[in-house]
């Protein structure tokens, strides 16, 4: 497989990035290393990009070792408004991999190439992500194309993991099984707790986001609209203890009947059918706030649209107690 081109890398990123549902903003001119900023309504964060593709490490090297060749830059920068992400990507399987940029800044520790091993790589395939333990407490991560923005969000928690092995585990046990509990979490020390749970409910964020939007394929359940502007809303709000991440409690909705499912103006019946709250409409028609009304209704289906898979479809169970938990007038 060829290798790919520094801008076709990049795009790689950004398509990853987009599939959390965040955008990239580039600072300056394009060139190697990126300098990019991250952001989604309220977030944003800087990255200094450095990106080199995965290949295997070659016949004198053991057959399952896999890494990036470091080339074309004179050393690794760190500077204290970025978070610098030294990643690999293989194209063969569509994951990523990084390495810890405090063992490899600066020319002193300049390592020409970095190593995975492949199991490590081919586990982030299926479980989103995965650790893998190096020499001296280092941790390189690989991860899928859906995990990118929650490993930059917890870029030195999770590679800050590597000195305790209890640590380790815990992340491998949410990468493997979604969770952990207090059992698990009890060997760290506090901070480090806080840290892992912050890990876990980013993981669990973009697993919801993944399966829903894959369920759905990326098209509004009430509009069919695409165009990249869908989100995985929750059926029973995520502030309600009875809320879970189970796909059948969710759905992908544009941005605009998201907005309008969480402000009461529509609804869905456990039946499937959409219901339009009538009285919250005329009660913004009274306050001269409805205009748009008869575009707002005539884009709206009758019925949502499903996936084809019956386990992934709404839950008619959820769907009756969001309208209880929403308050629903009738
Ligand atoms: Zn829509």
């Amino acid at each position: 497989m060829p290798k790919l081109s520094k801008e076709r890398l990049l795009d790689r990123f950004v398509r990853a990035v987009e599939i959390a549902g965040w955008s990239v903003g580039v600072i300056g001119t394009p060139s190697h290393p990126f300098t990019l900023y991250l952001y989604r309504e309220h977030d944003a964060f800087n990255v200094l990009l450095y990106i080199w593709n995965i290949t295997h490490g070659g016949r004198h090297r053991p057959h399952d070792e896999y890494r990036v060749q470091v080339t074309g830059v004179p050393s690794i920068e760190q500077h204290p408004e970025y978070k610098t992400l030294i990643l690999g990507y293989w194209e063969a399987q569509d994951v990523f991999a990084g390495w810890d940029a405090t063992f490899h800044s600066g020319p002193s520790s300049f390592s020409p190439s970095l190593q995975i091993r492949e199991q490590y790589l081919l586990a982030a395939v299926n479980n989103n992500f995965a650790v893998c333990p190096k020499d001296q407490g280092e941790l390189a991560i690989a991860f899928s194309p859906s995990f990118l923005v929650t490993y930059c969000r917890n870029l030195e928690g999770l590679h800050g993991a590597g000195t305790l092995p209890q640590e380790v585990n815990a992340l491998t046990r949410i990468a493997e099984q979604g969770t952990i509990d207090e059992v698990d979490l009890a060997p760290l020390p506090a901070p480090r707790q806080r840290i892992v749970r912050t890990i876990e409910q980013n993981y669990r964020e973009a697993s919801f986001r993944r399966r829903i939007l894959t369920a759905y394929s990326q098209a509004c359940a009430m509009c069919n609209m695409q165009l990249k502007l869908v989100d995985a809303a929750h059926i029973i709000p995520v502030y309600d203890p009875q809320s879970n991440d189970e796909t059948s409690n969710g759905i992908c909705l544009c941005a605009l009947h998201h907005r309008a499912m969480d402000r009461v103006l529509i609804a869905i019946a456990p039946d499937y059918r959409i219901i339009i709250n009538e009285v919250e409409i005329e009660r913004l028609n009274l306050e001269g706030l409805g205009e748009g009304t008869d575009l707002f209704k005539a884009n709206l289906a009758k019925i949502i649209r499903t996936p084809p898979e019956k386990i992934q479809r709404p839950n008619p169970d959820y769907l009756q107690i969001a309208l209880q938990v929403r308050g629903w007038p009738f």
